[in-house]
């Protein structure tokens, strides 16, 4: 059974307050693309139901339904009859689930990439070199020491475990 959690509740609302304007009329799940093609197991309406109830666990431990299939496509965002900021508060709940190490294992190989890379998905050293023969621009990226930097202050870096680890 749920328990209801109000410090996380108030927390969610702290951050975001547009969750109390929630009615719950489902426009969100019935735009939402994710939700189309998983009839419905991912539901975005349920989750902002079980933020405003405060239902940690569910969202947290259980997942239920399993945030980390949103797109962040916006699409529920700009449909909101109450302008509800879901992907905002979803941020938020993602973040919590980050502190618990509750996270899939293809966002942490992304995060894990993006912090020894400086990017996401890295060009091949055949692309690069195809670019070359092409006079194309030298693709310019960020600079890992400070990537690093923001990880490790940010303690992103603490939650990323090194690879074989
Ligand atoms: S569309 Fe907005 S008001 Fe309707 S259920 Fe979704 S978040 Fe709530
Ligand atoms: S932002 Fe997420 S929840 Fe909203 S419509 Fe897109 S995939 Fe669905």
């Amino acid at each position: 059974m749920s328990v209801i959690n109000f410090e996380f509740r108030n927390e969610v609302l702290k951050h975001n307050a547009s969750l109390s304007y929630c009615y719950q009329c489902s426009t969100c799940s019935g735009g939402c693309p994710v939700a189309l093609l998983t009839q419905g197991r991912y539901n975005p309406r349920k989750i902002i139901e079980e933020a405003i109830l405060g239902l940690k666990d569910k969202l947290i431990e259980k997942q239920d339904p399993n945030i980390w299939l949103c797109s962040t496509c916006q699409t529920c965002v700009e449909l909101c009859p109450q302008k509800v900021e879901l992907t905002e508060i979803f941020t938020l709940i993602k973040n919590k689930c980050f502190e618990k190490d509750n996270v899939p294992e293809a966002f942490i190989v992304q995060g894990r990439t993006v912090l020894e890379n400086g990017v996401a998905i890295p060009y091949s050293k055949a692309i690069l070199s195809r670019r070359e023969k092409l006079g194309l621009p030298t693709i310019k990226t960020a600079s890992i020491d400070e990537i690093e930097k923001i990880m490790k202050e940010t303690n992103f870096a603490n939650h990323i475990p090194k690879e074989g680890a």
